[in-house]
């Protein structure tokens, strides 16, 4: 069952939400969690949900599913890769779909848990 909802859900157009990806602070900002692909740092990275965030319209809203989406390049503290990132979020700010280059996107969850 668990396989079967995964694969249909994953093509599904409704609902295909990752929660847990993006934490919110107040009305402005949302935080993300990026994952270096070299050295395995934990980056977060907030984004200003009002400048930051740029909303799909126009010829832009056919090349993703979501309403808004951030282009963002972010570097570590622990090595010099650039982590090319692309995040599609919905209306209220949750992940619908994202595309990196040299690293990954990580729920809050894993972004806490190596902590100390
Ligand atoms: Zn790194």
């Amino acid at each position: 069952m668990d396989f079967l909802s995964r694969l249909f859900g994953s093509s599904g157009a409704k609902s295909k939400s990752k929660a847990g990806y993006v934490r919110r602070e107040g009305r402005h900002a949302v935080w993300i969690y990026v994952q270096c692909s070299r050295c395995g740092e934990k980056i977060p990275v907030r984004l200003r949900t009002t400048s930051e965030l740029q909303r799909r319209e126009g010829p832009d809203a056919q090349l993703g599913p979501g309403q808004f989406f951030v282009r963002k390049t972010v570097v570590g503290k622990k090595c010099y890769q650039r982590i090319e990132a692309t995040v599609d979020f919905d209306g209220k700010y949750d992940v619908v779909d994202s595309k990196m280059v040299n690293g990954k996107l990580i729920t809050y969850e894993e972004y806490k848990k190596d902590e100390h």
